[in-house]
């Protein structure tokens, strides 16, 4: 198969296209008709808040990771993001959200293999009890990134290598605040439920979401009692779990924390991973560097994961 993209030109909007449709079942990088029949390991990288902005260097942070991406021995055959691509959404204004936007925009062009997007709270415009974006401004919301890096949807899946990924969007809203929270709507719960039917028991599946299912490091840095609130973690799982458990979900991906951390409960590994941007372009997180984590997938459902670093060295 030919490259699905030219490094120089192309529309965001053809790239992703490009992308899903080169995601189905059949979708080998440089497949044949029997490679499909037979599928084979494949890897992909998971790149989570970058949280690009104009200041520290960011910008400049996010191409050397993604040329790191591009010159990983291993090619990876996509990029997923864990969201929070963009430094802040929630509580600035217009012109704000437009440039960070654009940033990312510049940094996404230096990547050389398809990528897919997870939302992530920093990339909803307005969602704050502190929002200069208010209800019913053009942009409000999720609209920008459902528009140019969700292929107009906020969720979504793909298949890939025998594969059935799934990108939630894990970014609720407070009916009283306006605040995000951490949630999985109902509608994007009967999707999921049907989305999982449709894949069947077999299939070994990887979930997405910005905002972690479960997560330990506070515990561990601020004391067995220290109370998570709703912005921490999805509020929810609790309630969806059991259909979760239904089918062979061997990994759950989360940003959020900026922590590198790997949680097994029962066969599944809830994998949160780090950040791009280390603490906020400030430096590493808890001694973890800035960095991704690239993952390789198997036929028989196994897979390993790396936290690579690119040797970004924070500003003043
Ligand atoms: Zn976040």
């Amino acid at each position: 198969m030919q490259p699905m993209y030219s490094r120089s030109a192309f529309s965001r909007r053809h790239f992703l296209a490009s992308a899903a449709a080169f995601s189905g079942a059949a979708g080998w990088l440089s497949g044949t008709a029997s490679d499909a029949a037979e599928p084979k390991p494949f890897s992909f990288v998971f790149f989570t808040d970058p949280h690009v902005q104009p200041e520290k260097g960011a910008t400049e942070g996010v191409k050397q990771a993604f040329a790191k991406v591009n010159a990983l021995e291993q090619r990876p055959d996509f990029v997923i993001t864990g969201g929070d691509l963009i430094m802040d959404a929630l509580n600035v204004g217009m012109d704000r959200v437009q440039l960070q936007w654009d940033l990312w925009d510049e940094c996404q062009k230096t990547l050389e293999v398809p990528i897919h997007h997870t939302v992530g709270n920093h990339d909803v415009t307005g969602w704050s009890s502190k929002a200069i974006v208010k209800p019913g401004d053009s942009g409000y919301g999720k609209a920008i990134f459902s528009e140019r890096y969700g292929q107009g949807k906020t969720y979504r899946s793909f298949d890939h290598g025998g594969w059935h990924f799934v990108i939630l969007d894990s970014i609720g809203q407070d009916p009283v605040t306006l605040d995000y929270k951490g949630w999985i709507d109902d509608d994007q719960l009967a999707w999921l439920k049907a989305d999982l039917e449709k894949t069947g028991t077999q299939t070994p599946v990887i979930l997405v979401t910005h905002i972690p299912f479960y997560s330990v490091w506070h515990q561990v840095l601020k004391g067995p009692a220290f109370p998570l609130d709703g912005k921490a973690l999805v509020g929810n799982v609790f309630e969806f779990r059991k259909l979760l458990a239904l089918y062979n979900i061997k990994l759950v991906l989360s940003g959020h924390g900026h922590i590198s951390e790997r949680i097994q409960f029962d066969k599944v590994v809830y994998l949160q991973g780090g950040a791009v941007c280390g603490m906020w372009w400030k430096g590493p997180v808890h001694g973890n560097p800035e960095g991704f984590v690239q993952i390789d997938c198997h036929p028989d459902g196994s897979f390993q994961d790396r936290y690579i670093s690119y040797g970004w060295k924070a500003r003043a």
